[in-house]
Order: C-alpha cells, then structure tokens, then sequence
C-alpha cells in the first residue's frame, strides 16, 4: 500500500517496492520533489508499490515507475497518484516522463578546493560551542555565514539570528558573523552591556586593520566591493569619512577624491580575481601613486575556489555551484563559467537541479563555495546518480591547510 496522497497531488517515490525482490532506491526523488514544489505542486514522499498481478482485482493507486541503470547497481524513479485522480494521474506520468528524458551516463569533474573554509568553519564552530556551553539564548547578529542550511542546522540547535543589535535584549550574549561588524556596532554593543564573541574572519579583520591605516595617513580609501554586503558595510564604517566604494570599472571613472596623490584601496575578500584586477588597473591609470595590497584582500578560499573551477568549467557542459543565493564567493564562482562560456547555476541543494539543465549535459563541474557544506556536494552526486550512472572525477589545483584559532572564549571544553 502505498502512502495516501490527496488529489491533484502524487507521491514521489524515495525507493520502489516490486514483490518477492530487493527495494529500490529512487537517489533522484529531492531533485523530482524540488521540481514539483517550482510548478506549485506539494508532493508527498515514500515508498511507492510496483503494481504486479496482485492488483488485478482492485483499483490499485495509479504508479508510474522506471528502474535504470545507475553508479553501483540499480536505481528507481517513481510516482503515484491517487485512484480516480485524473489530475494526479497527469502529474505522476508527465513528470516521470520529464526525468526519464534526461536520463544518461555523466561525468561529474568535482573541483577541489570547495566548500567550507577556515574562516566559515571558525565561525560555525564558536557557535556551536557557545550552544553547548551555554543555558541563556545565543544571539546571533545577521547569518553567521551565508548558507540557509546551516543558518537552519543553528536555528533548529537554539542559535537566534537578528538582523541588529536593538533586539537583543541587554546583557546577553550576541556573536558577530564572519562577515564583520563596523566599529558602530561594537559601540553600540558595549552601550548595551553586550557580552560580544566575535566571529569575524580573521582575513576580514586584516582588511579592516588596512582601512584604519590607510585613512590615518591621510589617504582616500577605495575599497572595491559590492554595495550592500555585510562585508563591505562593516569595512566602510572603520573610516567613514574617508572611505569611497566603487564596484567596477566605471564607478572608477567617476571617482572624485581629495588629493590624487594620496589614494589607497581595499578588497572586499570574496571578489573575481579576474574583475577585480580590472579595476585596480584602471584606478592604477587614474591615480598612478595608487597604493595597496594588490588581489592579496581577496582571500585564500576565495581565489582557490575560483582556480579550481576556472581549470574545469572549460570542459564541462554545465557548472553546478551549490551556495545560496546571498553567498558572495558562490555568486561569482557561477560567474566565472559563464565567463568561460559554460552555463552556470547556483543551487542551495539537491532540489534545486532542474531537467532543462541536464539532458545535454553529459559532463557537469561541481564546485561548492566556501560557506556550503560538504554534504550538500554529496547529496547532489547521489542525486545524479539516480539519473545514470556517473563517473565522479576531483581535480584537485592547490591544497588548503589553513586553520585559525577560536577565540578564548569558547576555546573551553
Ligand atoms: S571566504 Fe575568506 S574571508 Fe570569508 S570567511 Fe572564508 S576565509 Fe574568511
């Protein structure tokens, strides 16, 4: 018997039941669920019953079902609807239609480095540990790294993310993300009687050192980032008054400063290596005195992600880089494909691949940026997997050693 599912809506099977055999396993159900969830529909999950002659004498629940070839054996797709559902009836069939049609053998290049980095799993860490050590509510001040799944892992774990300080209530405990804080905040927060562990990376804090410098020797800062990030925003309020953003090339042609003899830049960390270079050159034209730290504020994780996807995006048919959507470095991971004349997608997981992406796409690169977790990467290649065999194949540019200490703190058992 299969799960009951209301009508106008299906099951989508997670393995398939046949009598008298070994069960199934449908790898590919999170993407076929996501699916359905884009065209409105909210599916159910569960074994579904491969109907047999058994069912001959009863109206047996409506199942379409396929077993394919996959990576170590056999793997299911299947769907079902309610008896007497027409509707449901429609839906089951022409979605396990759609999925069969992309159904083939890929190979998947798995760039390496990706995923978390130093700075992403300090932070998570101190949370962690401060929900661990701790009775009273951990405030969190904006996503402590930005990847939804492990804003809701912290979340489930008792973690409360605000957007700013003033609801938090007076002598708690509050976490500042990786991303950095402007010193108005730290102020603020000592206002409050805040007990303050900072999380921000220490690579973001070495670019808010460089700011103070810069502006105490009398320089125009230009720091090169996006309008808006919580990085940048953070980096801005250490020399307000000296500090100018511009985002590309252009707002460096409209660029006015004090003394062009006295202009220095910043990065922000998560930048395109390639665009950033870009505008440095072109403020390097403007202001020829131009001082600062060259691609060096982009960071570590930032630039071996991108030499990792830029050695396999050329080869494949289509990228996947998993990240969320607010995620800087994952942003222009997807970025740097389509520059390489690959299309692109930024998925937060599994359910998020989409058929029209796969059935020409016989090798996929799949990259992770530095906030996603690893088991995100897996999940989406057991998800190919339940498509077709694959052939998993990492391609490793450069190896990442780097750790940074947590803060006193939390440093206790
Ligand atoms: S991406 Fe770079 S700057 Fe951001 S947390 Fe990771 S190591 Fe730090």
């Amino acid at each position: 018997m299969n799960t009951p599912v209301s009508p106008g809506s299906v099951l989508v099977a997670d393995r398939l039941l046949i009598p008298g055999q070994p069960s199934i396993v449908c790898h590919a159900a999170q993407a076929v669920t996501g699916d359905l969830h884009r065209r409105g529909i909210t599916p159910v999950s569960g074994p579904v019953r491969v109907p047999d002659d058994t069912d001959r004498d009863r109206p047996p629940p409506l199942s379409f079902t396929a077993v394919l070839p996959g990576t170590g054996g056999q793997v299911g797709l299947g769907l079902s609807a309610t008896a007497h559902d027409p509707d449901g009836h429609a839906i089951a069939a022409t979605t396990l239609a759609t999925w069969l049609a992309v159904v083939r053998p890929r190979t998947l290049l798995l760039a390496s480095p990706r995923s978390f980095c130093a700075g992403v799993e300090r932070a998570i860490e101190i949370v962690e540990r401060l929900l661990d050590q701790r009775n009273g509510p951990i405030y969190v001040r904006k996503e402590i790294v930005h990847n939804a799944h492990v804003i809701a892992g912290l979340r489930a774990t008792g973690a409360v993310f605000v957007d700013e300080l003033d609801t938090v209530p007076d002598g708690a405990t509050v976490v500042f993300s990786a991303h950095g804080v402007s010193p108005a905040v730290r102020a603020e927060a000592a206002r409050r009687g805040l007990e303050v562990i900072d999380a921000t990376c220490p690579l973001v804090t070495k670019v808010h050192t460089e700011a103070r410098r810069f502006a105490e020797r009398g320089d125009t800062v230009v720091l090169i980032g996006h309008a808006g990030h919580e990085e940048v925003e953070g980096t801005l309020g250490e020399a307000p008054e000296h500090t100018v953003l511009v985002e590309n090339v252009d707002d460096v042609a409209n660029l006015v400063v004090q003394d062009p003899q006295r202009v220095s830049y910043l990065t922000q960390t998560t930048l395109a290596v390639d665009d950033t270079t870009e505008v440095i050159e072109a403020l390097r034209t403007r202001f020829p005195a131009l001082r600062g730290p060259g691609t060096a504020d982009i960071c570590y994780a930032t630039t071996n992600r991108q030499d990792a996807l830029k050695a396999i995006a050329g080869e494949a048919d289509l990228v996947l880089v998993i990240g969320s959507m607010n995620s800087s470095n994952s942003q222009r991971l997807v970025e740097l494909a389509h520059r390489a004349g690959t299309p692109a997608h930024l998925i937060n997981d599994a359910s998020n691949i989409r058929p029209e992406w796969l059935a020409d796409a016989g090798v996929i690169a799949l990259t992770a940026g530095a906030s996603a977790p690893a088991h995100l990467v897996e999940s989406v290649i057991t998800t190919l997997g339940g498509l077709g065999p694959v052939t998993v194949v990492e391609r490793a540019t450069s190896t990442e050693t780097m750790r940074f200490t947590l803060p006193i703190t939390v440093r206790q058992p």
